[in-house]
């Protein structure tokens, strides 16, 4: 069976063909710029050269139709016809509280999907204009939804209510979601099976830092808090966004800095962050760069920004009333070697230990922790396509 997993964005689509016998990917690709000019997708077949089409894509569905081309193309492709494909499973990144799992979608699955569209409108309406254009394209494939917040939906209620008038979240819907559930989920599995243990007699904290950055506490199998809320905004610090900040500063600007709502928005979302605070970039790796060269806004970002997911780290523990063990995923999870034995340091006294020489390895899975430490540190590389491929398998096999 061989399962295409789609991630759409508002210009920007990311694919990939996993053959779900060995669990193995056969193709993936980028398509960017779509319905601007310049279109461009790029695919990647292991041990191949990349194959590129550069031509104009005025929308998803000529997008998606270059995709199902690029893996059909004699030269290029992996598979010799579409039938091949037997389900394809959408990303969406919101699915509000009534998706708590992955489902197959329908027109009521997509009734409601428009419906979560105004709790993520950045997202959700380039998910749902990515499904429609598959389903045009391949009327008779089932596809399923696998929803950013589902994992996070066995939240109690303690920890997704915020403190404002209970009727906003009646009426508007506001609560914490969360987001990156499908890596959290990934994650926190693979972690127990590296501890051989079963999930539900682990407390994990898992860390997912990437350009968007958040971490899930992990308890019983079940996600008890996620430090991204109402939307992916909250939090700790990320590339570009400024994470939790006292909330009096939003009206603050409006008032004072005569700022609009859009104009703070974008602030908060885009120019804040490590970029904000180094001025020097979003990305850690020129941070790094800069912060060796003594740059003090660089090292003052870094250290604001450990200091944040340290404290995070503590917040989580205390939550379940203790770790077991703390992952490292996603860009920077995975390669930053300094920033996590950074974020590790002073947090002995729960016993978190980073091992130097265990902990100089980039993007594969293994225990980076002293021996003996109390609790077991991990770097353990995400694969959000394959929990989406997974998913979508189970439902589809039904
Ligand atoms: P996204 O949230 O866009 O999926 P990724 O998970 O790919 O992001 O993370 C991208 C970020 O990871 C980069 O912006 C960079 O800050 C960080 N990163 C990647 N490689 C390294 C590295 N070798 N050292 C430090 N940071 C890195």
């Amino acid at each position: 069976m061989k399962v295409l997993v789609i991630n759409c964005g508002s210009s920007s689509l990311k694919y990939q063909l996993i053959n779900m016998e060995t669990e193995e990917s056969l193709a993936q690709g980028l398509v960017e710029r779509i319905g601007i000019e310049g279109s461009i997708l790029t695919q990647k077949v292991p041990g191949r050269d990349k194959y590129i089409i550069e031509q104009p894509m005025v929308d998803h569905k000529d997008a998606i139709k270059l995709v199902l081309g690029a893996l059909v193309d004699g030269n290029h492709g992996v598979i010799s016809s579409m039938d091949e494909i037997s389900a394809v499973g959408h990303r969406v990144v919101h699915g509000g509280e009534k998706y708590s799992e992955s489902v197959v979608i329908d027109d009521a699955v997509m009734e409601s999907l428009e419906e979560c569209v105004k709790l993520a409108p950045l997202h959700n309406p380039a998910n749902i204009i990515g499904i429609n254009a598959c389903k045009s394209l391949m009327p008779n494939t089932p596809m399923v939804a696998v929803f950013d917040t589902a994992f996070h939906q066995t939240m109690p209620k303690t920890a997704y209510m915020y403190p404002l008038p209970y009727e906003l979240y009646t009426k508007y819907g506001i609560r914490k979601y969360g987001f990156h559930g499908t890596s959290h989920k990934y994650v926190s599995a693979e972690c127990a099976k590296l501890m051989g243990k079963d999930i539900k007699d682990v407390k994990i904290i898992t860390c997912h830092l990437g350009n968007g950055a958040s971490l899930a506490a992990i308890k019983d199998g079940h996600c008890v808090d996620t430090s991204m809320g109402f939307t992916p905004l909250e939090g700790i610090a990320m590339g570009t966004r400024c994470g939790n900040i006292d909330p009096a500063i939003v009206t603050f600007l409006m008032n004072e800095g005569k700022m609009t709502a859009k104009e703070v928005d974008n602030l908060m979302n885009k120019q804040s962050g490590v970029l904000g605070l180094s001025g020097v970039s979003s990305d850690f790796r020129d941070i790094e760069d800069a912060a060796k060269e003594g740059n003090e806004r660089a090292i003052l970002a870094l250290n604001v920004y450990n200091y944040r997911v340290r404290e995070m780290i503590g917040a989580y523990a205390a939550a379940m009333g203790g770790v077991d063990a703390v992952v490292f995923t996603a860009g920077l999870g995975e390669n930053a070697i300094e920033t996590r034995a950074e974020i590790c340091k002073g947090l002995e006294f729960l016993g978190i230990e980073i091992d130097d020489a265990k902990n100089n390895v980039r993007g594969k899975s293994t225990e980076v922790s002293k021996d003996g430490a109390k609790v077991k540190v991990f770097v353990i590389p995400t694969n959000e396509e394959l929990v989406i491929a997974r998913d979508t398998k189970e439902l589809t096999s039904k």
